[in-house]
């Protein structure tokens, strides 16, 4: 018996607009109805349809991605039979796919700075099918910054400890999703640093630098709360060695997105504790690598420094 799929059929009318899709399913539907009903009688038999079957069924967002966006790839199977074995990679890239309902999947595709703007393909496999669909990012503008330093002065650099901590972080991946709808901003500070700024230091372009997150200039001891739901995977502190980040928390939210909250002056989590969105968990300082008190948040997904600004205005949730 075949069944009718409505999506499968929506989407194979390749057309931009959803409403005009569905008046002509509807009528498609009703037509093949009335054909069936002179066939077969009222009775409820096996109507065979000339729609191809389409098991492997896949929406990305945004359509348009520019660097630093979120792609979300959501895979839909038409038979629960075909098992969770869905899979979404770009070139050698793997992104694991979620459930995210009953036979619904998701996986997020970080894009960033440092990337080339320009085509991709994504390969999604699953219910025994392949899909290749051709994605284009395009380029974005971010702001410069020329820092000069002085002769022999290169800055603070990271302890072993403090970067063994920060790879563990952004390797944590949870099949949980702890979060829920749109994230909310850490600091009701103001934006002092936006996402993805690029630096030369004395003139020469810092290839391998973007800033990995926001800053918000709120004043030392003002709360930094957390913006969405999660566990606590991470606590450091200036003692213990973390030079760079100051006194810093994690916070993984689960299915492969996590936060990181550097130059702390008070951290009022430890690590396994689980926090609701808006929980105050530490106040602003100016901890580590910092020139004055500021919250610096940033957002990874699948262990990639993302833009949040998707995240805040529920573009992706
Ligand atoms: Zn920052």
């Amino acid at each position: 018996m075949i069944t009718i799929d409505r999506n499968s059929y929506l989407e194979s009318t390749k057309s931009n607009c959803l409403s005009a899709a569905i008046n002509r399913f509807n009528k498609a539907f009703n037509n093949h109805i009335q054909v069936a009903s002179i066939t077969i009688g009222m009775a409820a038999l096996p109507i065979a349809l000339a729609f191809p079957a389409n098991a492997l069924q896949v929406q990305m967002n945004p359509q348009t991605p520019r660097l630093g966006d979120t792609i979300s790839v959501v895979v839909s199977l038409d038979n629960p039979a075909s098992g969770s074995n869905v899979t979404v990679s770009v070139g050698k890239d793997n992104y694991t796919a979620y459930e995210v309902a009953p036979n619904r999947y998701r996986a997020f595709i970080p894009t960033i700075p440092l990337e080339k703007p320009g085509g991709r393909t994504v390969i999604i496999t699953g219910g025994g099918e392949t899909k290749k669909i051709p994605i284009q990012v395009k380029t974005r503008t971010f702001k410069i910054q020329r820092i000069n330093l002085p002769p022999g002065k290169a800055g603070v650099s990271a302890t072993k400890l403090e970067l063994q901590r920060a790879t563990e972080f952004r390797a944590v991946r949870t099949p949980e999703k702890f979060w829920n709808g749109a994230f909310i901003k850490p600091s009701n500070a103001r934006m002092s640093t936006p996402f993805g700024v690029r630096r030369y230091y004395n003139g020469v372009f810092a290839n391998n630098y973007y800033h990995r997150g926001l800053d918000f200039a709120g004043v030392s001891g003002s709360a930094v709360i957390a913006p969405a739901a999660g566990r606590v995977v991470l606590v450091g502190t200036v003692k213990e060695g973390f030079k760079v980040h100051g006194n810093v928390i994690g916070v993984d939210h689960g299915q492969g997105v996590g936060s990181i909250f550097m130059h702390l002056k008070d951290i009022l989590v430890k690590e396994g504790d689980v926090v609701k969105p808006g929980q105050k968990i530490g106040t602003v300082g100016a901890t580590g690598a910092s020139t004055g008190p500021h919250l610096h948040w940033g957002l990874y997904v699948n262990g990639k420094s993302i833009d949040p600004m998707p995240w805040l205005n529920g573009v992706v949730e």
